[in-house]
């Protein structure tokens, strides 16, 4: 029998959270799921940031193949032309299956599909046209259809500075953009589909706000439940042997509320050589200094200043040949090469494992590695040399405003996630089993998803399908994993979209 695929995101959700909620009955549908299915931790990429994550989702690569790290890349926004690789739309429409990808990151601009796109977070906000086929957005339209919450903007990130003031309206913005975005895709569901994927990002940005107040997120995901039910039942109306994925993306914590300062760990290391012009020498401390000054502290809140302190310090820290930005440090391969590179590398990932906060004795470090260790393939060089990943109450920074090595910090959003790489996993259907799974990868989804459909797998996939979460006696346990030639990708895609019209 045609099996089809439903996979709906809860954007940030993981099982520290909600697993609680679910053995209470507080979340019926995910309780129903998580215990007819099967469910596990679904370990995200690294940095566990929504766009490579979902985009390691859809690919079934790790970054070093696609090439997406995090969402900015040289101060700019990152966009769907910037994926290396095809994601799981191009595989089914190459075999002339139709899939309805809504609201997955980075999938801006749309592309024709053989079926339907809506772009997610990360889509200009006075972009007119965000669907294909662009008729779509006719019923968006109707819908009142909303990618994400219009925040006060400095630059592309949202403004944070009096955020907590605004949370109400901000949480009233969230429920109608999840109402509406549930209707919509409910009306795409009165035809028949071989793939749905429905992200609800809100919920991600519903934490980052809401970390703080755990029942006010009880009540947004409570909400959510029940448009998973409406939508799963509506789904099997027209496609009644589906199977049902629930996942995230990577997990959620508190904001760090200490700092460390790698720019003043190096220097006092000796390992940084300061090669900054004498301007940027002098301005950082000024722009700190003006923030604090009560006459200028109004100037220092105008976007253009904001813009400028933020493009000095990216001009700064890599006109030096160490850095650290995001999620990493990057060593200058004209300065450092060869056994001194390596030399470097080693030394500054095993000082970092031993740097402890003297104020309470704990290690700042969760995850650091080597950039070969995490990532491989054709855009691994994109990623950092090496990879630093601070504990959730620790930010790590590359600050030249202050010359402190620790210091508190207050953060106006109390969610973050810059190290949680623990998303969830529940799948249910005919043919799967009930219990607890580990070692699931998000790099496994899209193969999954490839067998179930009968697609042959890349060759070059770096996860692998899930075999053992299907029933022994189910064909898809024993079916045999098929692997795809490399073709003319583009051409054969084009080929697949000239049929369907014909
Ligand atoms: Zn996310």
């Amino acid at each position: 029998m045609k099996k089809s695929v439903l996979l709906i995101g809860i954007d940030g959700a993981s099982w520290d959270l909600i697993t609680p909620w679910i053995l209470e009955d507080k979340l019926p549908t995910l309780k129903r799921l998580y215990e007819e299915g099967v469910c596990g931790n679904l370990k995200s990429t690294i940095p566990p940031e929504s766009g490579s994550a979902w985009v390691s989702l859809a690919t079934g690569k790790n970054p070093g193949k696609h090439g997406i790290y995090g969402f900015m890349t040289s101060g700019k926004l990152i966009n769907a032309t910037q994926v290396k690789t095809k994601r799981i739309w191009h595989k089914l429409t190459e075999h002339g299956k139709r899939s309805c990808i809504i609201n997955i990151p980075v999938t801006y601009p749309v592309e024709e599909i053989n079926g339907y796109m809506v772009s997610s977070f990360l889509t200009p906000a006075d972009e007119k046209v965000y669907s294909y086929p662009p008729e779509l957005m006719d019923s968006l339209k109707r819908n009142d259809y909303k990618i994400d919450v219009k925040y006060e903007r400095y630059g592309f990130m949202p403004d944070q500075r009096d955020i907590i003031e605004k949370r109400g309206e901000l949480k009233k913005q969230l429920y109608d953009i999840m109402e509406k975005r549930y209707l919509t895709v409910k009306e795409f569901m009165d035809e028949k589909w071989d793939l749905f994927m429905i992200n609800f990002k809100e919920c991600d940005e519903f934490q980052h706000l809401f970390w703080d107040e755990k029942e006010t997120i009880l009540e947004f995901f409570q909400k959510l439940d029940s448009y998973i039910d409406n939508l799963i039942n509506k789904f099997k109306e027209k496609n009644p042997n589906a199977f049902v994925l629930i996942v995230s993306d990577h997990g959620f914590a508190s904001s760090p509320n200490r700092v460390f300062n790698l720019r003043v760990w190096m220097q006092q290391k000796n390992i940084l050589y300061d090669k900054r012009t004498m301007i940027q020498k002098i301005v950082p401390p000024v722009y700190r200094k003006l923030t604090k000054i009560p006459f200028f502290s109004f100037i220092s809140k105008s976007n253009k200043f904001k813009e400028t302190r933020e493009k000095f310090h990216r001009d700064s820290i890599e006109s030096t040949p160490v850095y650290y930005k995001e999620s990493g440090i990057y060593l200058d391969k004209n300065v450092y090469s060869g056994e001194e590179y390596e030399k470097l590398r080693g030394r500054i990932i095993s000082e970092l494992k031993e740097v402890k906060d003297p104020s309470t004795g704990e290690y700042v470090f969760k995850i650091l590695g080597k950039n070969e260790n995490i990532y491989f393939g054709p855009y691994a060089n994109y990623g950092p040399d090496i990879i630093a990943l601070s504990k959730h109450n620790y930010a790590a920074s590359f600050s030249y405003e202050s010359n402190e090595l620790f210091d508190d910090i207050h953060l106006n959003i109390p969610g973050r996630h810059f190290s949680e790489i623990y998303g969830i996993f529940i799948a249910s259907g005919d043919d799967i089993k009930t219990g607890k799974f580990n070692g699931l990868s998000i790099l496994d989804i899209n193969p999954t998803i490839c067998h179930i459909l009968d697609i042959p797998l890349d060759k070059d996939c770096d996860g692998q399908v899930l075999r053992t979460i299907f029933k022994i006696e189910s064909p898809y346990y024993s079916k045999e994993t098929k692997y795809s030639e490399e073709i003319q990708e583009k051409q054969k895609i084009k080929d697949a979209l000239q049929k369907i019209k014909l």
